[in-house]
């Protein structure tokens, strides 16, 4: 069965054709999947009962059930878990700002990057997410929210560059004019690191922002927090950093988790500064939201307002991370994981 939400248009056009349908078929089904965001076939009413059915022979229909959503008292923000058709489950944030709505979304089942302090890894990678599993997440929070998305990040569970193919696949059909139309801009893809995967990603041609999860202002210190590093340097990442910024312009965010008493020392933010001088970035900083599993604790308010002076003084635009729904299971993976758990509990 093929997958008809991960089609292109014109793959489409193809798909339907070979059907013995007309082409112009296809420009109704696309409008029906990625900009009314129906649930069935059986919606699309413009279409006859027998190519509505045909279709349901042929293809596959991905929708995501949400078995549970939690709501933030603090800000509005809101959690949900997504039940995919295999019966795996991931979660995606919507969170409400000024400038609109944005949307966090998993890129994977579980992740294998093995980073210390996250939650999504500590059960290890299941499978890649579909394209059409990763614009469902969109479509399904805008149905239930009624409320445009305009922008979105990839930073939920699962490394996207380890996802390579059905990244950018799902890219194009989110951006496409004929479907929801998302700005590229409004766009933020989140990397452990895959130098690889973010020079390949340069040379889409694409008008996305790329955040590069550093965390530590040294080889040493990012091997202890992050697996990756061993397998690719500081240097080598920040190479192909630079290589990104030189094909799209688009400058790089660090994202850079203060873990008290770990990497969030003045030292620490002097050897940060020498590292990204020079260069046209922007440092999000995120006080580590602890998981149970770990005994990483968040790094005090002073602190971090400490190293975002040292980091603005030497001309380094920097922010802290606004911790939206701390009250409800913020950190990635955590909710899943829970759940899971639970239903293991359950069955034993
Ligand atoms: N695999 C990608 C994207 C998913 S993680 C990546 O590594 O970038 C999204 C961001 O959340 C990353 O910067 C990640 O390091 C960070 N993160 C994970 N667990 C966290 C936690 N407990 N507290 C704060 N940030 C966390």
């Amino acid at each position: 069965m093929t997958d008809i939400k991960s089609l292109t248009l014109q793959e489409l056009k193809t798909e339907l054709t070979a059907m013995g349908e007309k082409a112009f078929r296809a420009g109704q089904m696309y409008d029906w999947m990625h900009k009314r965001l129906v649930e069935s076939f059986d919606e699309m009413t413009n279409l006859s009962q027998a190519m509505r059915n045909a279709c349901k022979e042929r293809f596959d229909y991905v929708t995501l059930k949400a078995v549970q959503v939690q709501e933030s008292q603090i800000d509005g923000t809101k959690k949900f878990l997504f039940e995919l058709p295999d019966g795996n489950l991931v979660e995606s944030v919507w969170m409400k700002y000024h400038h609109g709505n944005s949307v966090c979304i998993s890129s994977q089942v579980g992740c294998k990057m093995g980073c210390r302090f996250c939650a999504s890894t500590l059960d290890g990678w299941e499978r890649n997410l579909l394209p059409s599993e990763m614009l469902e997440q969109i479509y399904a929070i805008t149905r239930m929210t009624g409320e445009r998305v305009s922008n979105v990040v990839v930073m939920g569970t699962g490394e996207p560059m380890d996802n390579y193919d059905n990244l950018v696949r799902f890219i194009e059909l989110l951006t496409n004019e004929d479907g929801l139309n998302i700005s590229q801009r409004n766009i933020t893809v989140s990397t452990c690191g895959i130098v690889p995967g973010i020079r390949k990603f340069a040379e889409e041609g694409l008008q996305v922002t790329l955040a590069l999860s550093l965390h530590a202002p040294n080889d040493e210190k990012r091997k202890e927090l992050m697996p990756i590093a061993k397998k690719y340097s500081l240097k080598e990442v920040l190479e192909a950093c630079d290589y990104y910024f030189e094909k799209t312009g688009r400058r790089i965010s660090f994202e850079y988790a203060l873990v008290g008493g770990v990497n969030d020392n003045d030292g620490e933010a002097q050897e940060l500064i020498s590292l990204l001088q020079g260069r046209n970035c922007h440092v999000n900083l995120i006080p580590v939201n602890p998981i149970k599993e770990r005994d990483y604790v968040s790094s005090n308010r002073q602190k971090v307002e400490g190293f975002k002076n040292k980091l603005e003084k030497s001309k380094i635009q920097c922010t802290i991370r606004r911790e939206m729904g701390r009250d409800i299971d913020g950190a990635c993976g955590q909710l899943r994981r829970r759940h899971v758990r639970k239903e293991q509990q359950e069955d034993t």
